[in-house]
């Protein structure tokens, strides 16, 4: 078994679509990003190639490639699980906090935590997700930005 963590950090800004984990979400503002900067899928990303060794999201997908322009971030979660499943490697369980002080995540959560679970193939009570305002301080908290980190397991079982 294998563990892996997953961090990052979008502005928020008007005229952009929100996303959080492959979900639209209506608000006034979205992440800005080269891709269509789903923090979610991002960190998740992250974690789950960091848990097999295989590097970060900035190596697959680099930002100045203009293929990811706008991308749906769901592509690079499929091409990382992709790449574990070749590996041997499946994943066991993820929790999820995302940091954000605008919009209020709690309706948010259960949806967002369908949708992950829909993507890696788990069922609900191996995805978690959890919310976290930014307490009125920096840059969380003064609603500049949305942030968001994943733990994942993976488990290399021989079946
Ligand atoms: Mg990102």
């Amino acid at each position: 078994m294998r563990v892996g963590i997953g961090h990052d950090t979008h502005r928020l800004e008007p005229g952009r679509p929100l996303i959080l984990g492959g979900i639209r979400v209506e608000h006034p503002r979205g992440l800005a990003g080269h891709s269509d900067a789903d923090v979610v899928l991002h960190a998740l990303t992250d974690a789950l190639l960091g848990a097999a060794g295989l590097g970060d999201i900035g190596d697959l997908f680099p930002d100045t490639d203009p293929n990811y322009l706008n991308a749906d971030s769901r592509i690079f979660l499929r091409a990382a699980l992709e790449q574990l499943h070749k590996a041997g490697w499946t994943v066991n369980n993820i929790d999820v906090i995302i940091f954000a002080q605008e919009p209020k995540l709690g309706p948010l959560k259960a949806g967002i935590r369908a949708s992950l679970a829909v993507l890696l193939g788990l069922p609900l009570d191996c995805v978690n997700v959890k919310a976290k305002t930014g307490e009125r301080v920096g840059h969380i908290g003064r609603a500049e930005a949305i942030a968001c980190q994943v733990v994942v397991l993976i488990d290399q079982s021989r079946e």
